[in-house]
């Protein structure tokens, strides 16, 4: 017998099934109710109920209700709208859980209880004492101070805000926490992080964590939030296995949280290492998830006649390269195979994928089948489908926003009767109400973009499709296994012959006269520039001011030689402004990083890059890639700030000494770390809040095997472990991986 709490009301219910041993899943009658809880007395906590529809009724999933953790951290007393936008700011979300996964970076112990005689300058402390008198400043901008005793001698607290020294009044005992310093013979406290009642001494942290923050965030309002947050943590079921917690010696996940968030003492090692392994876990099991579904579920064989590719290799005119050969023939084995696809294009840029992907679309077409090549944007897409139409001969089509109407119902209605062969486009490929008459091939152009998620989501309009993904993100490869675990792997190492290659100098923004007078001589020779400014903040808005005040002094000294392109404008000036560039109408072209994916203009040979040492060094050489790409010797010329600092000189000079992607992508991993890399900046994905793939490199390969034995023990994950796992996926919104089980 269980309680049932359905929306209007509470009945006792008998499950109707009881599946498996120590299952969770019950049976009951048909209810409208969409929402309802249930309470099982067995499981000693209240849990929640999900559940879809069978023939006889709903299967119940009970799961621990996580619902507050995923709720606003603006439901938490003391977090109001503007605290809450700065909490978001910090945290990287807006959950009460992005709260708790925002962990400090180090802990201040206020644990030390000397006597004011006794205390030691430089020390942080906490000391007992009793108020004295108010020293006013004799003049104005000196500081208050506030004598105090403890019996033992004096001690002065000092303020710059007198509104806080003012309320301390004479004679009232206080415990007093602060860095102790000097001034001349006498013991001072200058502004002390905390002041509270002698009787209150809990209102002291013992160890205070120190959370990264922002301007107008204080530390007391992130304590407070996180004290509430983790009393919202419900009792979770442990998803580890129990003889590697036991090996370990980890400990549960709340408590590694409080143990972080409210320490009593210094968290051990094994605290940080539980939660990040926590998280790589959900990352790999989500991954090897998909390749365990995507192994087992047919594909179909698409072998092809060479007919199609014949004729467009005669139309591009060019023999592949032996790189390019290499990779389509593990595409070719694979698409050929009984299996689905899941294949990663990696080649640095220029060096020829598109082509590759090209063979591979018309291999599914001699097959039959139709194929889609979807790219992250519109520009993007667009050149896609100049190349493609090219060289394809067969229909190809463009499928991106701005296409509508009457085009657009023709090209729906093409590739629902089969007529169009190729498409490309952006992700309005893969929306609803575009029908394929038969996808067998997904081709996806510069996937760091899109998460693990959406790479699922597009299997979905061809139920046995093959999916091929290029990146030009010359990942390392202990990334690899992170990012891409689902994946095989082929590389493009060589580039097409007859590429000269770019010269890159470096440049002190002080010599930018010099560079401009470069240029100048540059535009009278007829050469093509893109200027690429900075990213100077987090915002948008302020990255595009940057590059207008270069549009302007540019343009001041080359007048309508000069075009700007950025990510503020509204998309059809942005397109004309890359077209009068890739035109040659305007010479030189001031854009953001909105360039970055690939433009192709062949025919550009400079790239200069305002304050290069603001850029992540894939990204320059991502940025260096746009040009070089005809037979013109090419420049690029990296503008850095003044006071460089000795690890971003190392990065610049590595760029400037070598063009493998490779080898700089090796690189910079090692001088920088690896968070940077997956950080949201760059891959647009969440990236990792507790885990860091360079120092739980270890963790990380543990949990790949981990999560490989778990799915092959339990490929639905139905065991206890199964379930609980399950919980941590939802944590680390990893969950839409797993939650397409329930519908295949
Ligand atoms: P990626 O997409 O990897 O950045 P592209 O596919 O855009 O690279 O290719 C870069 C340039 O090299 C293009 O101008 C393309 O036409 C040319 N190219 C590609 N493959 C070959 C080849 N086998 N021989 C000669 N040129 C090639
Ligand atoms: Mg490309």
């Amino acid at each position: 017998m269980v309680r049932v709490t359905y929306s209007e009301g509470v009945r006792d219910a008998t499950p109707r099934r009881h599946v498996g041993e120590g299952r969770k899943y019950f049976f009951f009658e048909k209810k409208k109710q969409k929402t309802f809880a249930l309470w099982c007395p067995r499981q000693r906590a209240k849990v929640f109920g999900f559940f879809f529809s069978k023939k006889n009724g709903f299967l119940f999933l009970l799961t621990p209700d996580i619902t507050p953790l995923m709720s606003p951290m603006t439901d938490l007393r003391g977090v109001g709208a503007a605290v809450g936008a700065l909490l978001a700011r910090v945290t990287g979300g807006t959950r009460v859980l992005d709260l708790l996964f925002h962990v400090p970076e180090s802990f201040v112990d206020r644990r030390a209880r000397p006597t004011i005689r006794g205390a030691v300058r430089g020390q942080v402390a906490t000391l007992a004492v009793e108020v004295v008198r108010h020293e006013a400043p004799a003049r104005e901008k000196q500081p208050w101070r506030v004598v105090v005793t403890d019996g033992t001698g004096f001690a002065e607290l000092v303020f710059f805000k007198p509104q806080r020294a003012q309320a301390l009044v004479p004679g009232t005992k206080l415990l007093v926490s602060g860095k102790l310093e000097s001034f001349g013979d006498r013991l001072t406290i200058p502004h002390p992080d905390h002041i509270v009642p002698a009787g209150q001494p809990e209102r002291i942290p013992a160890l205070e964590p120190v959370w990264p923050l922002t301007a107008g965030l204080f530390p007391s309002q992130i304590r407070a939030a996180m004290v509430q947050a983790l009393a919202l943590i419900p009792s979770l079921p442990e998803w580890h296995d129990p003889a590697l917690m036991r090996r370990e010696q980890w400990p549960g996940f709340a408590e590694a949280l409080r143990a972080l968030h409210t320490p009593v003492d210094y968290p051990a090692p094994k605290h940080r290492a539980r939660l990040a392994y926590d998280e790589l876990l959900a990352h790999q099991v989500a991954m090897a998830w998909v390749r365990h579904r995507e192994k087992k579920r047919p594909g179909r064989s698409l072998t092809g006649t060479g007919v199609l590719r014949a004729e467009a290799l005669r139309r591009f005119g060019h023999e592949l390269t032996r790189s390019q050969v290499g990779a389509l023939a593990e595409i070719d084995a694979d698409m050929a195979g009984p299996g689905r696809m899941l294949r990663l294009l990696q080649g640095d840029v220029g060096s020829g994928k598109t082509l590759v992907a090209a063979m591979a679309m018309l291999r599914a077409v001699e097959s039959g089948a139709q194929a889609a090549l979807m790219a992250p944007t519109e520009t993007l897409a667009r050149q896609h489908y100049r190349t493609l139409e090219a060289i394809c001969p067969v229909p190809v089509a463009l499928l991106v926003g701005a296409v509508k109407g009457a085009a657009r119902r023709s090209v729906l209605l093409g590739l629902a009767a089969g007529r169009v062969g190729i498409v490309v486009g952006t992700h309005a490929l893969f929306q609803e109400g575009v029908t394929y008459k038969d996808l067998g091939l997904a081709v996806i152009d510069e996937q760091h973009r899109f998460g693990v998620d959406q790479r699922l989501s597009m299997g979905g309009k061809g139920a046995a499709a093959d999916v091929l993904v290029m990146t030009a993100t010359p990942i390392p490869r202990t990334l690899l296994l992170t990012q891409w675990g689902e994946m095989a792997v082929s590389r493009l190492l060589e580039k097409p012959a007859g590429r000269t290659p770019i010269k890159t100098t470096l440049h002190s923004l002080s010599q930018i006269g010099e560079v401009v007078e470069a240029m100048a001589r540059a535009l009278d020779r007829g050469e093509r520039i893109f200027w690429v400014c900075p990213m100077v903040s987090e915002s948008e808005v302020l990255d595009v001011a940057a590059a207008e005040d270069r549009y302007v002094t540019l343009r001041r000294r080359f007048g309508n030689r000069v075009g700007i392109a950025h990510g503020q404008q509204d998309s059809a000036v942005r397109e004309a402004s890359l077209a009068a560039f890739a035109r040659g109408e305007t010479q030189l072209l001031v854009a953001t990083t909105v360039i970055e994916v690939g433009v192709d203009v062949p025919e550009a040979s400079v790239m200069v890059v305002d304050h290069a040492d603001r850029f992540g060094l894939a990204q320059l050489h991502q940025l260096r890639g746009r040009v070089g790409r005809g037979a013109a010797a090419s420049f690029c010329l990296l503008l850095h700030d003044d006071g460089l600092s000795e690890t971003a000189r190392r990065r610049l000079v590595l760029l400037r000494d070598t063009d493998d992607g490779f080898a700089i992508a090796d690189e910079d991993f090692r001088i920088r770390g690896g968070g940077d890399m997956l950080g949201k900046r760059q891959s647009g994905q969440p990236g990792w809040r507790l885990a860091d793939p360079v120092e739980h490199e270890g963790l990380l390969h543990m949990a790949s095997k981990d999560a490989a034995v778990l799915l092959q023990k339990d490929p639905k994950l139905e065991s206890l472990r199964g379930e609980a796992v399950r919980v941590l996926l939802r944590l680390f919104e990893r969950g839409a991986a797993v939650r397409t089980l329930h519908a295949g």
